[in-house]
């Protein structure tokens, strides 16, 4: 058996009811593969896979806190520390009620070739916890997010592991998370990024998921022969990612016809209205059943669809495992060139498949929104230097970054002799960065 086989086997074994852990290590593993077999004798000798889907360490903890009627509710915390052989620990915290240990794990595990991909020092991990901050009063999100840090600043801080927003966490809980991390430890540091902006966040960090998706979508179509002024967009989401996506997208002249949360579906054959968008969302914290008020002309549908619309390039931008093998399907036949994935694995494998053997551009997440997490590290880099940069300077940063991961991938695909198969490339140049800082370190 080969051993990439071989240790993906004993990651199942291992790590029984983790499915999208499990998905996570195949999908890097598989594309792998030419540069293992290349390096084989190497990398048993080192057990360096089996070093790489063993994470550091993880802690898992109980969050109790009080609701508003004074009822005590309990929910459970994660922070998985997965690799820090180039950096300090760097990934988001999410909050929903579908998190669990595997898919913290697969979270991690992806972080680690996205951070490696953006040529920055920052390591791998992610946390977060099963707590719902939707329909809770702000108090109870306070409540939550002080006895969360109460113990995970246990195991933080900005030389060792420093956590930000995902699905779930924007600037409320983190503000909150950091005044409880100030207030136990005494000290004022970059513990967190994502912070607002009176107390060391960045300019442009709201900005650079959805932003750096399109700078990196806009090189690979150049570089395809495409352009995006004039493209029709299909965005699924309405949260952070989507919302500064479709923003981006239309500055650059393509129209975004959808938009979506967990209950349905919006379309909008004029154009999102990206003001309204953030009005429902970020203001009202609201449904997109709201939207139609803003713009009598558009559909919303209950449940799934987005996928369905006609569009030329696609950016699921909402959560994992949301483009199916369907989907890409209905992609395909209604002539889509590109899909990019402003979310953390939201095309299934088999989907993915099917889009690239179909001739789709097909850009994955782990390089499509490392624009997040790179321009923490530049909120890490001012809080250091304790000086802010101007907005312009950091996304002039963003777009520099974005391009030249957009080359990473493209020239470790090529290196590999698989020209245009970014998924692949992407997995590569994470790697060969990583692999080199572990075997560089020791056996540790
Ligand atoms: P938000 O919480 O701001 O928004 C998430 C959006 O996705 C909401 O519209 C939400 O709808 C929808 N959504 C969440 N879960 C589901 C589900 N199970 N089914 C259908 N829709 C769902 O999160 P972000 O925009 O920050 O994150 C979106 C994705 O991007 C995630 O995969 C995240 O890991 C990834 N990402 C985020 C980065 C960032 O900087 N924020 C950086 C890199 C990646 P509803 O409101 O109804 O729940």
């Amino acid at each position: 058996m080969s051993y990439v086989d071989e240790v993906y086997e004993k990651v199942v074994a291992k790590n029984p009811a983790e499915p999208e852990f499990h998905q996570a290590v195949k999908e890097v593993l598989d594309s792998l593969r030419p540069v293992i077999e290349a390096n084989e004798e190497k990398y048993r000798r080192e057990a360096l896979l089996e070093r790489l889907v063993e994470p550091d360490r993880q802690f898992k903890f109980r969050v109790p806190w009080v609701d508003d009627q004074g009822q005590v509710q309990v929910n459970t915390g994660y922070r998985v520390q997965f690799n820090n052989s180039i950096g300090p620990y760097k990934g988001g915290l999410r909050l929903h009620p579908s998190v669990n240990l595997g898919i913290i794990k697969f979270l991690g595990f992806e972080q680690i070739f996205k951070n490696s991909l953006t040529r920055l020092p920052i390591g791998g991990g992610k946390g977060g916890s099963d707590f719902d901050p939707k329909g809770k009063s702000d108090r109870e999100v306070m409540a939550f997010c002080q006895s969360f840090m109460t113990e995970l600043c246990k195991y933080i801080g900005a030389d060792t592991d420093v956590p930000a927003g995902d699905i779930g966490t924007g600037a409320r809980e983190i503000g909150y998370m950091f005044g409880q991390y100030k207030k136990i430890k005494s000290v004022y540091e970059g513990v967190l990024t994502g912070k607002g902006l009176s107390y060391g966040g960045s300019l442009a960090r709201t900005e650079a998921t959805g932003y750096g998706l399109l700078y990196l979508t806009q090189e690979m179509l150049k570089c395809n022969g495409h352009e995006m002024n004039g493209k029709v967009v299909a965005v699924s989401g309405s949260g952070n990612v989507a919302i500064y996506a479709a923003q981006k997208a239309q500055q650059m002249g393509a129209k975004v016809v959808t938009c979506s949360d967990s209950n349905g579906w919006v379309y909008d054959p004029e154009g999102i209205d990206v003001a309204a968008l953030k009005e429902i969302k970020e203001v009202q914290r609201a449904r997109l059943t709201e939207y139609k008020k803003y713009r009598p002309n558009s559909e919303y549908h209950e449940g799934r669809g987005v996928w369905t619309v006609k569009c030329d390039i696609a950016l699921p931008c909402a959560t994992q495992n949301e483009l199916f093998l369907e989907d890409a399907k209905a992609l395909v036949a209604n002539g889509c060139i590109a899909v990019a994935e402003g979310a953390n694995m939201p095309t299934t494998m088999d989907a993915t498949e099917y889009l690239q053997k179909n001739g789709v551009l097909f850009a994955p997440g782990k390089a499509a929104n490392a624009g997040g997490v790179a321009t923490s590290a530049l909120e890490m880099s001012q809080n250091s230097e304790r000086l802010s940069w101007t907005f312009e300077e950091v996304d002039g940063k963003l777009q520099q970054i974005m391009v030249n991961i957009f080359h990473n991938l493209d020239d470790a695909a090529k290196r590999y002799g698989k020209e245009g198969d970014y998924v692949a490339g992407a997995n590569i140049a994470g790697f060969e960065k990583v692999a080199e800082a572990m075997i560089a370190q020791g056996v540790c």
